[in-house]
């Protein structure tokens, strides 16, 4: 069974994100760690998290994914927004610890102008001193669209960032992973819409497949290599609508494609609940 959930908010605790998951057919989910203003992380409720922990085992849940704020870059040219973002990322995953979910993605940052070898180096750097020995946690650095000055918009960059970790902590690396998001590859260049299998054996050559743990589903509002990073809903946008060239078909590979199909599937399309319960209907009866 496909595991494919949305983004839920936080706000009234985690058993709540269960059950509202539950409402809508879902059967994972992803949630922000904190507000993403920068605001401090509550410390979890042990009891609020054992009702999550039952909800999960009795439906079947896959892993969850929680999502650091947009606003932490790692890269930042500004020594206070590096801190900021080192602070709140290691208190993240000492608060994530406590929580069943197995996966905390992340936007590898913006390097702002200082070049993207420089902002390699400062994202390799910081990982290697939020991350801790033995952490249940796998750090996932998300692809991203390549808007601005994105680091990860390309395969390539998410290796580079995953080797420095490797060469310098390397009891650290294999709690490294890649959250692949269709939005973001499309926008990245990659041709998933005609070559799906070739994308993702590229991604196996440069990254290698072990690395990839979870996928953000998502249409695109631009064609591909458009660098933009708008998403649209399923269907509606250039990968899923016949009308822009794509189609449903494509998500249905994605879904069922054999490197894709067990991993948790995170929509982060413009919806509210109905039109989550309803694309998540729609990829269950594509993967089908
Ligand atoms: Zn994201
Ligand atoms: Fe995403
Ligand atoms: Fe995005």
């Amino acid at each position: 069974m496909l595991t494919i959930g949305c983004h839920l908010s936080v706000s009234k605790g985690y058993a709540a994100m269960g059950r509202t998951a539950l409402q809508i057919g879902a059967n994972t989910f992803a949630f922000f760690t904190r507000n993403p203003r920068g605001g401090t992380a509550k410390v979890p409720d042990p009891n609020d998290v054992a009702a999550l922990q039952r909800i999960m085992d009795d439906h079947a849940f896959g892993p969850l994914v929680a999502h650091a704020p947009y606003t932490y870059n790692l890269c930042s040219a500004k020594d206070r927004a590096r801190e900021f973002a080192l602070e709140a990322m290691h208190e993240d995953l000492e608060r994530l610890e406590l929580l069943p979910g197995n996966f905390y993605n992340f936007h590898p940052g913006s390097h702002v102008g200082q070049g993207a070898g420089c902002g390699i180096e400062l994202i390799a750097e910081g990982l290697c001193q939020v991350m801790f020995e033995g952490q249940r946690t796998r750090v996932l650095l998300e692809t991203m669209a390549g808007k601005g000055t994105e680091v990860g918009r390309s395969f390539e960059e998410i290796a580079q960032i995953i080797a420095l970790v490797e060469e310098r902590r390397p009891e650290l690396a294999g709690n490294l992973g890649v959250c692949f998001d269709t939005c973001h590859v499309s926008d990245g260049g990659y041709d998933i819409i005609r070559d799906l299998d070739g994308v993702l054996a590229e991604f196996d050559q440069v990254v290698g497949l072990e690395r990839l743990c979870a996928v953000h589903i998502n249409d695109s509002k631009n064609p591909r290599g458009a660098h933009k990073d708008r998403h649209a809903c399923i269907g509606a946008g250039y990968l899923g609508s016949e009308e822009l060239g794509g189609g449903l078909a494509v998500f249905a590979a994605v879904v069922r494609h054999p490197a894709l199909r067990n991993l948790p599937f995170i929509l982060e399309t413009p919806n509210e609940l109905p039109g989550y319960a309803a694309e998540i209907k729609l990829l269950r009866s594509l993967a089908k």
